[in-house]
C-alpha cells in the first residue's frame, strides 16, 4: 500500500487478491446473463454460484439474496419500499439518531413525505438497549431500522433482541438491520438477527466498490427499487454486475473460511490502545468498540481534521469520524452527548487482520508527534 499506515478500515477496505483475480476472470467471460445462448449463460451460472457462497455466509437461502449496487442502494430499498409495504399500519418509523447517511438521509426523505421518525439517542456509551426502542413502538409503526455495528464506535447493537421486541409486540412491523459494518465482523450468521431485510456492502470486505447486497427474508413481499429489464427475479433491474459479483463472492468465501482474522484485527486494536494511552496522558477513549476492527478516541483540545491532515501529510490514514462527514462534527458522538472538547478532537481507527504492531507503533507515535507539534500552536 504504498508506504501507507493505514487505520480506516471501515471507511473502506483494500480489494483482496482473490477478489482480483475473480474480477479478472469474470471480465474474460463477458456474457450478458440475460442472453440465451451458451456462452451467455456460463455467466449466468456464474452469478448463481456466487449468489449461492454469498447466501451460505449470511445463512439464507440464495432466492432471499439480492445483488444491490453497494449498502446506500440496500438501505434505501429496505426503507423506501418497507415504508411502503406497511403503509397501512401506519406511518411512524423508529431509528437510531446514530445510523449511517444512508438510512438518516432516508428517513429524513420519507419525514418530507408524511412519514412520521422517532430517533432513539443512545447512552454515553453508545448504547441502545431493547428496552428504549421497545418503549418506542407504536400501534402505527411501520418500520424499524437499526445498525448492527456502528461505523464511528464500533459499538454492537443487541439486534437479536430488539428484532424480539418488536415481533412480540406486532409481529406486521418490518424490522431492517444495516449490517454494513457487521457483515463476516461478528461471528453469527446475519441471518440469525431475524430481522426481514439486511443489507451489506462488498468493499467493507475486500471487494471493489459498487457491490453490496439485501437479504429480504422468505414472505416479505418487497416491491422493486429499480424497474426495467426484471433481473434479480423481479427485484432489481439492471444488467448484473458480473464481475463485481464474482469479486464480492471471492471475497465473501475468503473472509468467511478465515474467521481468525476477526481475533487478528481485535488483538492490533487492543494494542493500539494500550500504546495510545501510555503514549498520550491526554488522549481519552470514547469507545473501544465490541467489534473487532473499530474504535474511537479523542485528544480533547485538538480539532480532529487538523490531526487528520497532519497524520495524512505523514502517511498516516484515520478519520474524523465516518468518512462521509467531510469535516462537519460526528452526529454519532454528538449525539451521545460528549463534551464539546471530546467531539472536537474525536478520530476513528479501525482495523483489518492486516493491521500490525509496527503500523500500530508509527501510528502512535505519529500522533504523538503531531499533539506535540500542534499543542505549541495552540498554547
Ligand atoms: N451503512 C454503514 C454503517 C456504513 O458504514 C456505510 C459506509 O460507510 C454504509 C451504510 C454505506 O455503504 P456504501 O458505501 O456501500 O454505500
Amino acid at each position: 500500500m504504498d508506504n501507507l499506515i493505514y487505520f480506516d478500515y471501515a471507511a473502506t477496505a483494500p480489494v483482496r487478491p482473490e477478489a482480483i483475480k475473480a474480477m479478472m476472470d469474470a471480465l474474460g467471460q463477458f456474457g450478458n446473463p440475460s442472453s440465451r445462448y451458451g456462452y451467455a449463460r456460463r455467466a449466468a451460472q456464474r452469478v448463481k454460484e456466487d449468489r449461492e457462497a454469498v447466501a451460505a455466509a449470511f445463512g439464507c437461502s440464495p432466492s432471499e439474496l439480492f445483488f444491490t449496487s453497494c449498502g446506500t442502494e440496500g438501505d434505501n430499498w429496505a426503507l423506501r419500499r418497507g415504508a411502503e409495504l406497511n403503509r397501512r399500519r401506519g406511518r411512524h418509523i423508529i431509528t437510531t439518531a446514530v445510523e449511517h447517511a444512508a438510512v438518516l438521509e432516508t428517513c429524513r426523505d420519507l419525514e418530507r413525505q408524511g412519514y412520521e421518525v422517532t430517533y432513539l439517542k443512545p447512552d454515553r456509551a453508545g448504547r441502545i438497549s431493547p428496552e428504549q426502542l421497545a418503549a418506542a413502538l407504536r400501534a402505527d409503526t411501520a418500520l424499524v431500522s437499526m445498525m448492527l455495528v456502528n461505523n464511528e464506535t464500533g459499538v454492537i447493537f443487541p439486534v437479536e433482541d430488539c428484532v424480539k421486541a418488536v415481533k412480540a409486540f406486532d409481529p406486521a412491523i418490518l424490522f431492517h438491520c444495516d449490517a454494513v459494518q457487521g457483515f463476516l465482523k461478528t461471528p453469527r450468521p446475519l441471518v440469525r438477527l431475524g430481522a426481514d431485510l439486511v443489507a451489506v456492502s462488498g468493499h467493507k470486505i475486500g471487494a471493489p466498490k459498487g457491490i453490496g447486497a439485501l437479504y429480504v427474508k422468505k414472505g416479505v413481499r418487497l416491491r422493486p427499487l429499480l424497474t426495467g429489464g426484471g433481473q434479480e427475479e423481479g427485484l432489481r433491474s439492471g444488467t448484473e454486475a458480473t464481475a463485481q459479483i464474482a469479486a464480492f463472492a471471492a471475497a465473501v468465501r475468503a473472509g468467511a473460511a478465515d474467521q481468525t482474522r476477526l481475533e487478528r484485527a481485535a488483538a492490533v486494536k487492543e494494542y493500539t490502545l494500550s500504546k495510545l494511552k501510555e503514549a498520550l496522558p491526554r488522549l481519552e477513549v470514547i469507545s473501544a468498540g465490541d467489534a473487532p476492527h473499530i474504535c474511537a478516541v479523542t485528544l480533547p483540545g485538538y480539532k480532529s481534521e487538523v490531526v487528520v491532515r497532519v497524520l495524512g501529510d505523514r502517511g498516516v490514514c484515520v478519520s474524523s469520524g465516518s468518512a462521509c462527514h467531510k469535516g462537519r462534527p460526528s452526529h454519532v458522538f454528538a449525539a451521545m452527548n460528549l463534551p464539546k472538547p471530546w467531539l472536537d478532537g474525536a478520530l476513528r481507527l479501525s482495523f483489518s487482520a492486516d493491521s500490525t504492531r509496527e503500523e500500530a507503533d508509527a501510528l502512535v507515535s505519529a500522533l504523538r508527534d503531531a499533539a506535540d507539534s500542534l499543542f505549541t500552536t495552540l498554547s
